[in-house]
């Protein structure tokens, strides 16, 4: 019996959302009184994913998985899954872990939930709290296989950091190479940091009058590290390219902080962003929906108030 996480990284190194899975996949150990195995595939140094709980790490080291294909990866998972006798495989909400989880999930014949917010509510029955439409609402969900998959929601658990040393192992799948799937090419849109990924999201409306007023908010996002994002009519009018659009019709955004500049606030936006740690708005208008649904609000305009923060910041 073990918990297994699947640990996600890009170009050898892991991706926050690797860190978390192993945080959460130890609660969940703790809460059954066994062990952690990481399963990474082409990651990165093994202490790191120690550092969170991990008691061993098996790593696959191979250049014909540089380039995720669901299947191949989900089979590795899999296969893990079986020779640790795990009971529990913990994955991520990214794009890569939902596409590959079903598949998971029918080799194991295991029950998956995806988006789960909290450590199971109860190991017997197995109970987990997820989050549904669009974050608008939690439901409690009892997984009954044997087996059981978990999808931890983003930013939903956070980072724990425990004091064990990670045994790493080489793990060779025994899987087939012709899955009938091959990759060849994967075209990256940007290599700015993806929405999907930011810690912190800048995200600009109609407030802003045209895309020729997008330079202040590229110098913010850049200053601060930050994903540049923005509303469903901002991109419908070609200001702003469709993959920033956000919102219920667009991404969801589950970063620490989202910052939202000349957006008024309509459900159909926020329900894209609610998962999102700290919102913060600037806003013209103090009647703006924005303000009920944000934990800061500027009641300013953007035009005087955002070149002053960036000045601001870059003297800090
Ligand atoms: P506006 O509503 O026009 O708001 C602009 C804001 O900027 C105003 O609050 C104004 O006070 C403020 N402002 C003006 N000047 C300044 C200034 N100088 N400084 C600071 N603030 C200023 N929308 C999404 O974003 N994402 C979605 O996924 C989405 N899906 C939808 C799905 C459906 C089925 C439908 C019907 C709608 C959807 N929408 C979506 C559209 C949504 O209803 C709103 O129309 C949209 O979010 C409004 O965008 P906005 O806030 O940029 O523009």
């Amino acid at each position: 019996m073990s918990v297994l996480v699947y640990t996600e990284s890009e170009n050898n190194t892991y991706k926050k959302v690797a860190f978390e899975a192993v945080s959460y996949a130890k609660g969940i150990a703790e809460m059954l009184g066994t062990l952690v195995t990481a399963v990474a595939v082409n990651g990165g140094d093994s202490s790191q994913l120690g550092k969170y709980g991990a008691d061993k790490v098996l790593e696959v080291s191979n250049e014909a998985y540089n380039k995720f294909n669901a299947e191949t990866y989900a089979s590795i998972v899999a296969e893990a899954a079986k020779q640790e006798s795990a009971n529990v495989v913990v994955l991520t909400s990214s794009a890569n872990s939902k596409f590959m989880a079903p598949l998971v999930a029918v080799n194991l014949e295991a029950g998956y939930v995806a988006n789960v917010t909290e450590l199971p509510e109860s190991t017997s029955p197995f109970k987990v709290t997820h989050s549904v439409f669009t974050n608008k609402a939690f439901a409690s969900t009892e997984i009954k296989t044997d087996v059981k998959i978990i999808g931890l929601a983003k930013n939903a658990y956070g980072l724990k950091e425990n004091q064990a040393a990670a045994a790493a192992e080489t793990y060779t799948p025994n899987i087939s190479e012709n899955n009938g799937v091959e990759v060849v090419s994967v075209d990256k849109a940007t290599d700015k940091v993806t929405i999907a990924d930011a810690e912190i999201v800048v995200s600009g409306g109609r407030g802003l009058k045209g895309p020729e007023n997008w330079g202040m908010i590229e110098e913010l996002a850049e200053t601060l590290g930050a994903a540049t994002a923005c509303s469903k009519p901002v991109s419908d009018m070609g200001w702003r390219p469709h993959s920033e659009h956000v919102g219920q019709t667009g991404k969801p955004v589950a970063s620490n902080l989202y910052i939202a500049i000349g957006i008024s606030g309509a459900i159909q936006h926020l329900a894209g962003i609610n998962a999102s740690k700290v919102k913060v708005v600037i806003n013209t208008d103090e009647e703006a929906p924005f303000f009920k649904a944000a934990d800061y609000g500027i009641v300013g305009d953007a035009f005087e108030f955002v070149p002053q923060l960036n000045e601001k910041l870059k003297a800090f």
